[in-house]
């Protein structure tokens, strides 16, 4: 963990991949550069703005402002805000809507908006004339902390979420901490349990931090800006490391494994967001490493006790509605991970900032311990 920032100054990350490596600037007010940073970038540039339909109300205007600042040329292009925009006709839509607006080889398409924004819009400017350059503006704490950052773009399938896509590198992330001020608290709560994966996956110091400065950034002060730059950071090396999956960048998975099953059973709906079933599979992971005799039940009251002073859910029985049993959960996880001859890979822990990737967890343990949990 670094020492808090220097309020007014913003932080810069790099993402550093070899040949597409590229900065992520954190702070209040960093959207009235956008302009100026584009046209550094790409000079003579044009570009469109892809974002939804509740970000464009709060939003749009100041993106607008600021790419005017600096004699950018942009379009805009507003989808209905939600899950529903990351498809086949969303894309569809967008790409057909990018190439309409002459966005070619060497102009920008920007990405205004949260995770369902920034994987659609990445996704287009990764196929329109076989690639165009894409910039990430995210507006929700998850998407400034996760989505933005790493390359991942796509849209769902009938047969799951995110399962057509590609790895695609934004050339920019300008994550401005003030955008957050609209979100729904709920919004909030939700990507926070992806702020708080990071200290649990490999930052103790940064969990404790969190414990002591939580509300600071909820409420947004400098607290805020410095959680958002300790998380992009861990994830950038994640990524820089592996930026396909072969290895490491599995630690990011940590609450993932029992939280993809627990939203998938809440029928990926409002009932549930993801950062909530993250929450509550983080939640268990600790304490499925606590009962395997990996880390101290200590921990697992820490971890349950902070999730659930921010206001996030941490048990199977928080969910609102119908409760799925351990068969259903099991079964869900099937389909969302390879199970190899009874066995799968967990993301277990040996304490706080100790997570590490379990490749031989078996079935039958988890059976046993989601058993207990649900009932
Ligand atoms: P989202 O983009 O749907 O945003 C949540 C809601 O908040 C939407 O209704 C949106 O209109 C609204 N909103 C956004 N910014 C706002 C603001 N500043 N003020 C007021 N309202 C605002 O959802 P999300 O939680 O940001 O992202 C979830 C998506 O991200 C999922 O599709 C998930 O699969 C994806 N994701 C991708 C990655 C990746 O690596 N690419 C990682 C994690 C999640
Ligand atoms: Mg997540």
């Amino acid at each position: 963990m670094t020492a808090p920032l220097r309020a007014g100054e913003p932080t810069v990350v790099n993402v550093a991949l070899a040949g597409r490596s590229y900065d992520i600037a954190i702070g209040r007010g960093v959207l009235a550069a956008l302009g100026r940073r584009l046209a550094a970038l790409r000079p003579g540039a044009r570009a469109a703005i892809v974002t939804d339909e509740t970000v464009a109300q709060h939003h749009l205007a100041a993106a607008e402002a600021a790419l005017a600042l600096a004699g950018i040329a942009a379009s805009r292009l507003v989808v209905p805000a939600g899950e529903q925009s990351k498809s086949y006709a969303g894309f569809e839509r967008v790409c057909e809507e990018l190439i309409a607006a002459r966005i070619e080889r060497g102009d920008i398409v920007i990405a205004l908006g949260g995770g369902v924004i920034g994987d659609l819009a990445g996704f287009a400017a990764s196929a329109i004339r076989r690639g165009v350059d894409y910039v990430q503006v995210p507006t929700t704490l998850l998407s400034q902390v996760d989505s933005s950052v790493g390359g991942k773009t796509g849209i769902n399938s009938r047969h799951g979420k995110n399962l057509v896509g590609a790895f695609y590198q934004p050339i920019l992330v300008l994550a401005d901490t003030a955008l957050l001020d609209t979100l729904p608290p709920r919004i909030m709560r939700a990507g926070y349990a992806e702020v708080a994966k990071y200290g649990l996956i490999s930052d103790a110091d940064f969990f404790s931090w969190l414990e002591t400065n939580w509300r600071d950034i909820f409420a947004g002060g400098p607290a805020r800006e410095h959680a958002i730059a300790v998380s992009c950071r861990m994830k950038a090396a994640i990524v820089a490391r592996d930026e396909r999956e072969a290895g490491d960048r599995a630690l990011l998975n940590l609450g993932h494994t029992f939280g993809h099953a627990i939203e998938a059973a809440a029928g990926f709906s409002d009932r549930l967001y993801h950062g909530e079933a993250v929450a509550i599979g983080m939640a268990l992971a600790f304490a499925f490493s606590a009962q395997r005799g990996l880390c101290a039940p200590a921990d697992v009251e820490r971890v349950l006790r902070h999730l659930a002073a921010v206001g996030l859910p941490t048990k199977i029985a928080d969910m609102p509605g119908e409760k799925p049993d351990a068969e259903r959960l099991l079964d869900l996880i099937g389909q969302d991970k390879k199970v190899r001859r009874g066995r799968l890979t967990f993301i277990l822990a040996r304490g706080i900032g100790r997570s590490f990737i379990a490749p031989d967890v078996d079935v039958a343990d988890v059976r046993i311990f989601l058993a207990d949990q649900t009932r």
